[in-house]
């Protein structure tokens, strides 16, 4: 027996991780992502899907980044009538996300004047079909196939999965693989039992900075501090804003920094912080569950303050003398992180810390090539803040992590995959990758072109 598989999404297209895996009797999809930061393609983005979607029997979701779910309302809005399936913690954080997404998309169609992609009755439709599924637990989700997942070390509950149908022929699916060790997730899984394995390539041409991330932040913060001004950390609202507050708690806690204001000033990442505590003891590595359960929040400190509503956000500004803002969106590209660095970058006091990837054309992007000034909603702002770099913190396996998982998978480490994949990259980074792959590991890499469609059997993996 033989599964299909078929890429429609990632690998250069701005649609998002999106594949599809037919066997004998079934069809399953996994992701259903739209692409973040891009240049719209529209008619990509906005047509219709690749397949017919009645006929798929389930959508498995890897996790809640919007490169793996972002389309998931439109795929129930154009007819996709089957389960979806995700960990419970990624149903929590993808309704968020998802929801959040329906405003912004909302707000994108009344500037353009068309139809948005989705709305919030869309989302709440999609989320009437899920079903979740814990790790390490093998379930038929279409008829003869199911589904497995792994711990992927990358967002709270994210995961690889491994479609499987009767005769044991399976093809599994990396999803993003984590930058392990983290301080609250376990390390990634390898997957070391699939016939093709499917796997990101984010950094597969990039090398995390060696140095000690966490000496090297609070060294930044002292000297921030002493500067006596306002400190900005621009965080994407899932796992880096969540790694900052317990690092800050931590550093308060030993007494490195003195106690100032710590607001989180994003709608979005406090629900999403709430999120981490609900699943904190089910999904962080047991020294971090036996931390919670000592301390009961491992991500609250006394002045932290979690300025939810508008007015308490204003509030801020009144706060005089170093205080540290935490806001969204991770590069600058809106939210309430705006309005602070309109306020606050003309101060020769002001520290801003990029702790992430800055896509081009963001403003992020520009201050941290050194711009004098950025625009903001609208206004050119001067900026007399100083802009420090802060490496390590990507929440993606590097270079050589990738290989170490893609080695973990291959017979000479007891996996038995014959074949890989090398997608959801840039196509730089995959090739890279793949050639590494290739000539270090002695296997078979693949970087597959969108559209193309494999078969996967037993002991054989060839184009159609
Ligand atoms: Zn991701």
């Amino acid at each position: 027996m033989s599964l299909k598989l078929s890429f429609y999404g990632g690998a250069g297209k701005v649609t998002g991780s999106n594949f599809l895996i037919e066997g004998s009797k079934g069809r399953v999809l996994v992701d259903c992502g739209i692409e973040q930061g891009a240049d719209f393609a529209e008619a990509e983005v906005y047509g219709p899907f690749p397949y017919d979607v009645k006929s798929i029997d389930a959508l498995v979701v890897t996790h809640a980044h919007l490169d793996h779910v972002g389309r998931v309302p439109k795929l129930v809005r154009d007819g996709f009538k089957g389960k979806i399936v995700m960990t419970p913690a990624t149903r929590d954080l993808a309704a968020l996300i998802l929801l959040d997404s329906a405003h912004i998309l909302a707000e994108e169609a009344a500037r353009l004047g068309r139809a948005p992609l989705y709305d919030a009755n869309d989302v709440e439709a999609a989320f009437a079909l899920v079903e979740t599924l814990d790790y390490h637990v093998e379930k038929e989700v279409a008829p003869g196939l199911s589904a497995y997942f792994r711990n992927t070390g990358h967002i709270l509950g994210s995961a690889s999965v491994r479609i499987k149908d009767e005769e044991g022929v399976s093809v599994a699916l990396s999803g993003d693989i984590g930058n392990s060790p983290s301080p609250l997730l376990p390390d990634w899984e390898p997957v070391p039992d699939a016939d093709a394995l499917v796997m990101e390539s984010t950094y597969g041409d990039k090398l995390h900075g060696q140095g000690d991330r966490n000496l090297l932040l609070k060294e930044s913060l002292q000297s921030a501090i002493k500067r006596g001004g306002t400190i900005l950390i621009p965080a994407f609202s899932m796992e880096r804003t969540q790694l900052m507050l317990y690092e800050l708690s931590n550093f308060f806690a030993d007494g490195s920094l003195p106690k100032i204001p710590v607001f989180l000033d994003s709608p979005l990442a406090i629900h999403v912080t709430a999120v981490y505590e609900k699943w904190g003891m089910t999904y962080f590595k047991p020294e971090t569950e036996d931390e919670m359960k000592r301390e009961g929040s491992i991500f609250e400190f006394p002045f932290l303050k979690q300025t939810l509503a508008r007015e308490d956000s204003e509030a801020i500004e009144r706060v005089s003398g170093p205080k540290i803002i935490i806001a969204g969106a991770g590069m600058s590209h809106g939210g309430r992180i705006g309005r602070w660095e309109t306020r606050y970058l003309p101060d020769l006091t002001t520290t801003l810390f990029m702790v992430g990837y800055q896509a081009p054309g963001t403003p992020g992007r520009r201050m941290m090539e050194g711009a004098p000034s950025v625009r903001i909603a609208g206004a050119e702002v001067k900026i007399q803040a100083k802009i420090e770099k802060l490496e390590g913190w990507s929440a993606h396996a590097d270079r050589d992590q990738l290989l170490a998982f893609a080695e973990a998978s291959l017979p000479q480490k007891g996996g038995h995959t014959k074949t890989i994949f090398v997608a959801h990259g840039e196509p730089s980074a995959e090739r890279h990758l793949a050639q590494r792959i290739h000539d270090y590991l002695g296997a078979r890499a693949i970087v597959p072109e969108y559209g193309e469609t494999w078969i996967v059997e037993k002991d054989s993996v060839k184009k159609v």
